[in-house]
């Protein structure tokens, strides 16, 4: 039985906990607040029942797969862990912290990776001593439920970890896609204009909240429209997230972040956590019905969706990832209903290439500059081959 071992018990390291439990392992919890471990306890006793409802199990397999959990406030624990996942507080100077310590209690052949969502691997991996061991394992929200893992070697990690890894969390019945070690890795790089342009559509008065949102789900057929989704999310990690690429990729116009959303984080309006973002929450009548108009709902889906396709187009121009693994990585990871590359192949080359164009020429901003790789395949008469 391999011992995997955790550290922070917080939403994301419990949740991975569940994972690794379910898939077999024997798993050591860490953190340094025994509060956050009590509660962690709770919630995956909790959420194992639920996810294992239908395989029908006895309350006493129930309580065997609980007991391959142990939870631990003392880092010691881990030194006869065979792999290390850490998920603690996103901040680069505490992650090598705990990094150093790990490899000082941990034996020599223990893989140590990230969860990190928006640091660089090869920063934290440069906290160890041997920081080929180190990889990034990018798990999704809630991870009990999510497929999908986003797989990260760093400059420094040796191929036959990343390979390890990648066949192991794999066998946790994961859709497992490998990325490169760059900002927002695939998912949180991908998915930025679903925000940013829902965000700027509203900053214009094109259309308000409720009717973007209606335009996404209603005939984009997104699972929830994007301000229903920041409100979800909370405003207060969405912007940050947003802030954290657009200040990586060196304030690049494409990620820029918005003020609107900065001023609801800033007045505590964080969504659905604090009862109000967006949308009010507690006084549901408080909110405006859509304009159900199919023209404009259109126009803001269009939009919306052309610059979505732009950013996957460029991650592979760019080779963060396979064209098969962008797919993956959006359906997967944040419930897209279709592919944005196999979405591009069906509207067509041409209609992306044209609608950035036209949005080029409206704007003159070079956050709306078309894909090289749009151009190139055009030209060839090509789609993307997925
Ligand atoms: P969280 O705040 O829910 O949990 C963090 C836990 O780490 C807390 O229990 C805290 O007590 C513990 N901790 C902090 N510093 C520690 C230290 N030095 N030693 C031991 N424990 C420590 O955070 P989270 O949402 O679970 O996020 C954890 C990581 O996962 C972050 O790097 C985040 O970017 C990443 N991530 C988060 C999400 C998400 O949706 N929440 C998704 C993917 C990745």
């Amino acid at each position: 039985m391999m011992t995997i071992g955790i550290i922070g018990a917080g939403t994301m390291g419990s949740g991975i906990a569940q994972v690794a439990s379910k898939s077999g392992c024997h798993v050591i919890l860490f953190d340094k607040n025994p509060k956050a471990l009590e509660q962690a306890k709770v919630n995956n006793e909790k959420n194992l029942r639920r996810f294992l409802k239908r395989e029908k199990k006895t309350e006493d397999e129930l309580n065997a797969l609980f007991n391959t959990i142990n939870y631990s406030e003392n880092i010691e624990v881990f030194k006869d862990a065979d792999f290390c996942i850490e998920a603690i507080i996103e901040n680069l100077e505490i992650k090598q912290k705990i990094f150093k310590e790990l490899e000082s209690i941990v034996s020599k052949d223990c893989i140590l990776a990230s969860n990190t969502s928006s640091l660089s691997i090869a920063s934290i991996a440069s906290a160890l001593e041997y920081p080929e061991r180190c990889l990034g394992v990018h798990f999704f929200n809630p991870a009990i439920m999510m497929p999908l893992v986003e797989i990260i070697p760093a400059v420094q990690t040796d191929n036959a970890v990343f390979e390890r890894v990648f066949e192991m969390i794999k066998g946790w019945h994961k859709t497992v896609v490998k990325a490169k070690d760059t900002p927002g890795f695939i998912v949180n790089r991908v998915a930025r204009p679903f925000y940013g342009e829902a965000l700027r559509i509203l900053e214009e008065g094109i259309a308000n909240v409720p009717t973007i949102d209606w335009a996404m789900s209603k005939l984009g057929k997104f699972r929830m429209g994007p301000f229903q989704l920041m409100d979800f999310i909370g405003n207060d990690v969405n912007y940050t997230v947003t802030e954290t690429v657009f200040k990586s990729f060196y304030y690049d116009p494409r990620y820029k972040p918005s003020f609107t959303q900065k001023r609801l984080a800033e007045a505590g309006y964080l969504g659905q956590k604090s009862g109000k973002g967006f949308y009010n929450y507690k006084d549901k009548t408080a909110n405006p019905a859509p304009t159900k108009d199919e023209v404009l709902g259109y126009h803001i889906l269009n939009r919306i969706l052309v610059m979505l396709i732009n950013e996957a187009a460029d991650a592979l121009h760019l080779n963060i990832a396979s064209a098969k693994d962008i797919e993956l990585a959006m359906t997967k990871g944040v419930n897209y209903p279709k592919g944005l590359l196999t979405w591009a192949n069906e509207r067509g080359l041409q209609w992306c290439e044209k609608i950035m164009d036209d949005l080029y020429d409206m704007y003159r901003e070079d956050r709306y500059r078309c894909s090289p790789i749009i151009r190139k395949l055009n030209a060839e008469n090509k789609g993307f081959d997925i």
